[in-house]
């Protein structure tokens, strides 16, 4: 489940230098030379991060950064600008366009990569790798495998078996508790954009992974709001079932 990165870099040495490096870290790495090209790849695949050159030719990075912040399907896309320039005003008007972290040129690939990882654990806690733990479970991204970590019974089952879809939804609820959920917003967040499925299929799927918590005894953690959503919560509450 590696986050995809679009690249924005009208320098060929540059770009490659930091696509080489991301798909070292793990990253799935998309390259665009300019914001015409990168506004056509944003069009197909919406990224989990854009990482966008200030000096791009036509139209720059600080205006691509505003046309992405100004898309209903883009604005919540996490951007880092990258730049030769040093100057305290460019950098608030980075800011106040909405990207949410500045590196200046020229930067180390472990800085870079050191940003990338702070803001994706920020914005999208549930593209990164590290360990989740919340009310019993344990969720390892890289090894794919839940378990439970408080097992009083040790006939129950520690390793709980879930498909790749169900996976997803409980990285992203168990990254996101204590929140109601809508189907449509899990639909974006867990199945991805550009994808047409009924609501229903969120219904199938929670079902689907509350009989695999049921095993365990966890299966009270996914709860259903009446005519909201779902929720992913170690409270009992009035309104959830
Ligand atoms: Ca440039």
């Amino acid at each position: 489940m590696a986050a995809t990165i679009l690249i924005v870099e009208d320098e060929p040495a540059i770009q490659e230098l930091i696509s080489y490096n991301l798909r070292n870290a793990g990253y799935a790495v998309l390259c665009a030379g300019s914001a015409e090209q990168a506004k056509d790849m944003v069009n197909d695949v919406l990224p989990d991060l854009v990482l966008l050159d200030w000096m791009l030719p036509n139209i720059s990075g600080i205006e691509f950064a505003r046309m992405l912040r100004q898309g209903i399907r883009t604005k919540m896309v996490p951007i880092i600008m990258l730049t030769a320039r040093v100057e305290e005003s460019d950098k608030v008007t980075g800011l106040e366009i909405g990207a949410d972290d500045y590196i200046i040129k020229p930067f180390s690939p472990r800085e870079l990569i050191a940003r990338i990882k702070a803001v994706l654990r920020r914005r999208l806690p549930e593209a990164s790798d590290e360990l989740v733990e919340v009310g019993g479970l344990r969720l390892d991204p890289t090894t794919h495998r839940v378990t439970v970590n408080d097992l009083e019974d040790d006939s129950r089952s520690s390793e709980i078996a879930l498909g790749p879809t169900e996976f997803r939804l409980l990285h992203f609820l168990m990254t996101h508790t204590e929140r109601v959920h809508t189907r449509g917003q899990l639909l974006d967040r867990v199945w991805g954009d550009h994808v047409f499925v009924e609501d229903r299929t969120v219904d199938v799927h929670i079902r689907r992974l509350r009989r695999a918590l049921e095993e365990a005894g966890k299966d009270e953690l996914v709860q259903t709001v009446r005519g909201a959503g779902y929720r992913f919560s170690t409270r009992c509450e009035a309104g959830a079932e």
